[in-house]
């Protein structure tokens, strides 16, 4: 064991750290006890569902990134992608609120301009104006939704880990493959502009497309514990408690991907537009009827988070932005290359929705 930490370490500082000028998160100088927090939620998540030996590091860096790195089983998350669902998350935040206070007047940064909210950088942990981090209610609410993206995140590269895409990559690649390629294949949640033809874009879509719809279906099954424990709501019917937890999901990974959709996507994007990967989430947890089997009860959850989500990413920006964006999806040319992406994933994914190395084997 001490010799694969050594191995893992070794590896991040000479592939990584050393030509970066990056290092490990430090704790002792963090700004507040939610990074330790994910830190361990992070070790869990890997310790929980990769086969073997895992490791879970978040580097001190202002890259919105979040990576998995094949050969030797380590996640990487960024602190720049920790902003990001901070922001998110405070955006959330803020949903809820105008939604209880439609006349009130309160700090919201991201008002008329959910873009440069995002994009705004470091997270402000001190500054007097955040009254989601001083109001006891609401700062309960920014670290729940905190964990619930995070979890996501951290699934997802997970999700690229167990679907074996690093070495089935290098099987479906018909050129020859480097053995230096082979060992420092990294997936990575933030694309570098990787130069690529169609075929090879749409093979690296499908592998995103496969990676969420892993996390998701385990991400509903770590909140449904932390979000509706059965012990606290007793006497309440636990297949609607199934399908609350669905929609909530939902509406979580709908504004997760719409905030990091004003990071970037170009045409010749390694990944996906961030409203397919919602559809596809969407359309997969229909398909596998992810409320205990039951098809009504998926529908009820799905609508209750499109709902949600509609109205409250409307209500937050003042504007039909995220609607337009959502609605992005039904252009026909965007419905045609999503059905491309569709006929593929069989080819990156285990052979059941979402299944564990355990009881796929
Ligand atoms: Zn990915």
């Amino acid at each position: 064991m001490q010799n694969y930490k050594n191995v893992v370490e070794n590896f991040i500082h000479n592939e990584i750290l050393s030509k970066t000028g990056e290092v490990y998160f430090d704790f002792s100088k963090e700004e507040d006890f939610l990074y330790h927090e994910l830190d361990f939620i992070g070790k869990n998540l890997c310790q929980d569902y990769v086969k073997g030996p895992s490791s879970f590091y978040i580097i001190d860096s202002v890259r919105v990134q979040a990576v998995a790195i094949h050969n030797h089983k380590i996640v990487l998350v960024f602190k720049g992608m920790l902003e990001q669902i901070f922001r998110t998350a405070a955006m959330m935040v803020g949903a809820e609120r105008r939604d209880k206070e439609s006349d009130e007047i309160f700090y919201e940064p991201w008002f008329d301009n959910v873009n440069l909210w995002i994009n705004g950088g470091e997270f402000e942990w001190t500054s007097n104006e955040y009254w989601w981090l001083h109001d006891q209610e609401y700062r309960k609410a920014f670290d729940i939704l905190v964990e619930a993206l995070f979890i996501f995140l951290v699934l997802h590269e997970i999700g690229h880990l167990h679907n074996l895409h690093g070495e089935r990559r290098n099987d479906n690649n018909e050129e020859c493959v480097s053995p230096i390629d082979n060992i420092t294949f990294i997936h990575k949640a933030i694309e570098d502009n990787e130069e690529m033809d169609e075929a090879e874009r749409l093979n690296s879509h499908a592998r995103e497309i496969v990676a969420d719809t892993f996390a998701f279906q385990f991400m509903m099954s770590e909140l449904k514990e932390s979000l509706f424990p059965n012990s606290e709501y007793e006497g309440t019917d636990s297949a609607t408690l199934t399908a609350i937890n669905f929609g909530v999901c939902i509406y979580a990974v709908a504004s997760y991907l719409w905030a990091l959709s004003f990071r970037y996507n170009s045409e010749s994007s390694t990944h996906p537009p961030h409203v397919f990967r919602l559809a596809s989430i969407e359309a997969a947890c229909l398909e596998h009827r992810v409320c205990g089997g039951d098809e009504k009860l998926t529908i009820l959850g799905l609508e209750i988070g499109m709902r949600s989500y509609l109205k409250k990413m409307t209500c937050i920006c003042n504007s039909n932005e995220f609607v337009e964006w959502r609605n992005l999806k039904y252009t026909p040319a965007n419905q045609e290359y999503y059905e491309k992406i569709c006929r593929i994933i069989p080819k990156w994914s285990n052979s059941t929705f979402g299944v564990r190395d355990e009881d796929w084997l």
